[in-house]
């Protein structure tokens, strides 16, 4: 997997001014992103909209990430291609002693002295997490034949027409005749 970039922010300038808010729009140029064993290839990075609301006590991260690229087809692992677009979501406050109590672990990120966080990781998560489970080339691909390995939206490599004795069905057929 490619090394993202950091798209570090300074927040301390933010957390000054109570009720801002501030636009950030840009694209993290990374060419490909992993998800356990699938590998995605990035068409043009990761482009991204965000909000940085103070909510007076911490800042509120919202906005949109967006991807296009291509990743193996489920059925024949030929390019299939994808797009997805996924919610950014953060909350970050400086100071955790006087955070709202209600707010659990997994909900807010806490903001070192110097106010620096690394805003490529929400925005990379929640591409991520949208991109697709199973992907088809197309939605009819016809995979690979299960005998010989051939594509068979290519060719028809005739495998299905030919009988085979060793076909665990042929046993049964044997045993109801005709
Ligand atoms: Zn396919
Ligand atoms: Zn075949």
């Amino acid at each position: 997997m490619d090394t993202i970039p950091n798209l570090s922010y300074n927040l301390l300038a933010e957390l000054d001014e109570p009720y801002a808010n501030r636009e950030l729009a840009g694209r993290l140029s990374c060419t490909r992103l992993t998800r356990g064993t699938q590998d995605f290839a990035l068409a043009d990075g990761i482009s991204y909209e965000l909000t940085l609301a103070n909510t007076g006590e911490g800042i509120l991260l919202t906005g949109t990430a967006h991807a296009t690229g291509t990743t193996e087809c489920a059925r024949c692992l030929e390019e299939a291609a994808f797009e997805v677009t996924g919610e950014v979501v953060g909350y970050f406050i400086l100071n955790p002693s006087q955070h709202d109590e209600e707010l659990s672990d997994d909900e807010f990120t806490v903001v070192g002295p110097d106010g620096i966080v690394d805003l490529a990781v929400p925005v990379v998560a929640a591409v991520i997490y949208e991109l697709p489970q199973v992907l088809l080339c197309k939605e009819d691909c016809a995979g690979l034949c299960p005998i010989c390995g051939a594509n068979l939206n290519e060719q028809d490599c005739g495998c299905a027409d030919e009988p085979r004795s060793d076909h665990p069905f042929a046993v049964l057929k044997d045993l109801i005749g005709d």
